[in-house]
């Protein structure tokens, strides 16, 4: 009996603690919530809600990977980690070339952020980064003017600490191992995962979808044949991992890469 409510109890928090939405509201857009002493998840509401992620790599270094949608949202956050964290250096991880992996790059680099990212993704932000800038404002509603004014007078900025991207990086930060990797083409040509080792956690991007997902969203930059191959290779690589972020919706465990395989295979 002893035993079964330890593990009721285990299990009780460890669902909260993966669920527990929203602890902090930035603003009408902006949440976050605290996984743990080292990880929160930002969610932007502008207006499709996404996810980056904050990490505490040490006392004073801070790794944002991905930033919310614009600037504004961008800068709040900065000031959040700035009077709560306290870092004497902020780093930032870029994981696509789409607006909600990079669209806070222009603040960050005028804050004189580090960003990394993939040769890929820049070649991408020059070959499409118009194109998908279009897209998204011709997916916005009248009413939602002051949102389509941003994304009309978006500026991309690159990340200016690049690698191949079929090399990848680890970034050893603070106490931590970011291990940024390339499993082939999925949901866009150029996203990357982001797994930190010591956390067991992985930031599965646009290339995980959420256990709600019942399709696999937009789908005009993805390449529809790898996108299973690239699956299976994080879900080979990675079968440790015990936190899993995807862009868009609530995060969970390696089930969600699974319900990804899943969706394309019934795509
Ligand atoms: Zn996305």
């Amino acid at each position: 009996m002893g035993r079964i409510v330890i593990l009721f109890s285990c299990l009780i928090m460890t669902v909260s603690n993966l669920f527990a939405q929203f602890e902090t509201k930035l603003n009408e857009e902006l949440f976050l919530t605290k996984l743990n002493d080292t990880a929160y998840v930002l969610t932007h509401y502008f207006p499709w809600e996404s996810n980056s992620l904050i990490i505490k790599a040490s006392e004073k270094e801070v790794v944002l990977i991905d930033t919310p949608y614009d600037t504004a949202g961008t800068a709040l956050i900065i000031d959040w980690i700035n009077t709560n964290l306290k870092p004497d250096k902020i780093s930032a991880i870029n994981t696509g070339f789409h607006v909600d992996n990079l669209g806070g790059n222009p603040y960050l680099r005028e804050k004189g952020i580090d960003i990394f990212g993939s040769d890929r993704t820049c070649e991408l932000i020059d070959e499409k980064g118009k194109q998908t800038q279009q897209k998204l404002i011709s997916w916005l509603k009248p009413e939602q003017e002051r949102i389509k004014k941003v994304y009309e007078s978006m500026v991309f900025v690159k990340p200016n600490k690049t690698f191949k991207i079929q090399d990848g990086i680890t970034l050893k930060i603070g106490a931590l191992t970011f291990e940024v990797f390339f499993p082939g083409e999925s949901h866009s040509p150029d996203n990357l995962i982001v797994y930190i080792d010591e956390l067991d956690l992985l930031f599965g991007g646009c290339m995980v979808k959420s256990l709600s997902s019942r399709n696999l969203g937009f789908t005009g930059d993805a390449n529809i044949a790898e996108w299973p191959k690239s699956m299976k290779v994080v879900q080979e690589k990675y079968k440790m991992a015990q936190i899993v972020i995807p862009h868009h919706g609530m995060w969970g465990d390696m089930s969600l890469v699974q319900h990804t395989i899943n969706l394309l295979e019934n795509n």
